[in-house]
């Protein structure tokens, strides 16, 4: 089991909904110790059944998921257990008896799999309780993408004094029971598709970065027009601000689904080494929002694959379009050129396809070498 936190950002009546929450947990778990006091010879499961008494009893317990009045129950029992194991252990000094929990600044509800649901780009939570505290925005969610919604058992709402967080348990154990795919992959960044992989399959560039690099280049250049030290020209910088706040956030999401996607249904994925530097300082724009994605897309690659134990590999770009992926001989080829014609094999291919299986043929070498003679120098630099 894994522990990590995101803050959680809401309304203040949002808060307040957590507030009940975490008030009920309190009240479910402090009955429960009160009526384990009443009648000493029960144990956790009759506690567990009181919940549902609890419940029937008072409408906001009942407003409480069943699964976090659950966890609040155990929490009252483990404190019971505890105090079971000192005397039994015979612990000198206090026993530890159960104590009824006081309202304080810091309090917490968890929820075990129901009663919240995490959005897919991992940024919002939702509880959908009886409170209905709703969505929250969370900051501080990167490390979340490294797992499946499915390997997050638990959620616990913490309220701090400076605010409220969300503490994830995430169950860790099957990322290493990940089954090799014995799949390798080559893949070609272009213009024309995000990316080309060495099956000829090919990712779509996303196209909220079209249209949003549209508004861009339009705000640009009534930026432009403006007066220096203007109102209107504060105005527009702003909005300009805005939209690359929004391009950037939509970069990372697909960036990150991309990445986790090629890496999981791959044991290699090979690509090239590309200066990052020349990149972005192109002058085209529609090309430098490329490159940018494109840079970012490899960082999560990079980054997945060590969490999925993924071989990832960066080849030198040399010749990897000029060659032909068919019979090794280099064939020159302008840059419009958008297919592959071998003169010497008669190998005719999209020019991203026949690049991505030099990629990939590349790759497969270097690595076939790291096990027999070749030195460190041979390694790509990423590696
Ligand atoms: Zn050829």
């Amino acid at each position: 089991m894994l522990v990590l936190e995101a803050k959680l950002e809401g309304t203040n009546e949002q808060y307040g909904r957590l507030d009940e929450a975490i008030r009920t947990a309190r009240f479910v778990r402090n009955s429960c110790v009160r009526y384990w006091m009443d009648n000493r010879d029960i144990g956790r499961y009759e506690l567990s059944a009181y919940c549902a008494v609890l419940a029937k009893e008072f409408e906001w317990a009942n407003k409480l998921n069943s699964m976090a009045r659950q966890a609040s129950a155990e929490r009252a029992w483990s404190a019971i257990s505890r105090f079971y194991d000192n005397c039994k252990k015979k612990v000198p000094g206090k026993k530890g008896y159960p104590k009824f929990k006081k309202e304080q600044t810091h309090g917490s509800v968890e929820y075990k799999t129901t009663g919240w649901k995490l959005s897919s780009d991992r940024r919002y939570i939702t509880f959908s309780d009886g409170f209905e505290a709703g969505t929250f925005k969370m900051w501080g969610t990167r490390d979340l993408h490294f797992y499946q919604i499915k390997q997050f058992k638990r959620v616990r709402v913490v309220r701090r004094a400076d605010g409220y967080y969300a503490q994830f348990c995430i169950d860790q154990e099957r990322l290493e029971k990940r089954e090799p795919t014995l799949k390798t992959i080559g893949i070609d960044v272009g213009l024309k598709h995000f990316y080309t992989d060495s099956d000829g399959q090919t990712v779509p560039n996303p196209r909220h970065l079209r249209k949003s690099e549209k508004s861009l280049r339009r705000l640009q250049r009534r930026l432009s027009k403006t007066e220096k030290g203007s109102k209107n020209r504060a105005k527009f910088r702003n909005r300009l601000a805005r939209i690359h706040l929004k391009v950037s956030r939509q970069r990372k999401d697909f960036a990150v689904k991309t990445a986790r996607c090629v890496v999981q249904s791959n044991d290699l994925v090979a690509y090239e080494d590309l200066k990052v530097r020349n990149m972005v300082r192109n002058r085209h724009l529609a090309k430098s929002i490329s490159d940018a994605a494109w840079t970012q897309f490899r960082e999560w690659v990079e980054y997945f694959g060590k969490v999925f134990g993924v071989v990832t590999v960066a080849v030198p770009p040399h010749y990897t379009s000029q060659n032909c992926s068919n019979c090794g001989k280099v064939v020159k080829k302008t840059l419009s050129r958008s297919t592959h014609t071998c003169p010497h094999c008669g190998h005719i291919q999209d020019r991203d396809h026949n690049a991505a299986r030099n990629i990939l043929e590349k790759a497969l070498r270097t690595v076939g070498h790291t096990g027999t003679r070749a030195s460190c120098r041979d390694l790509p630099l990423s590696w």
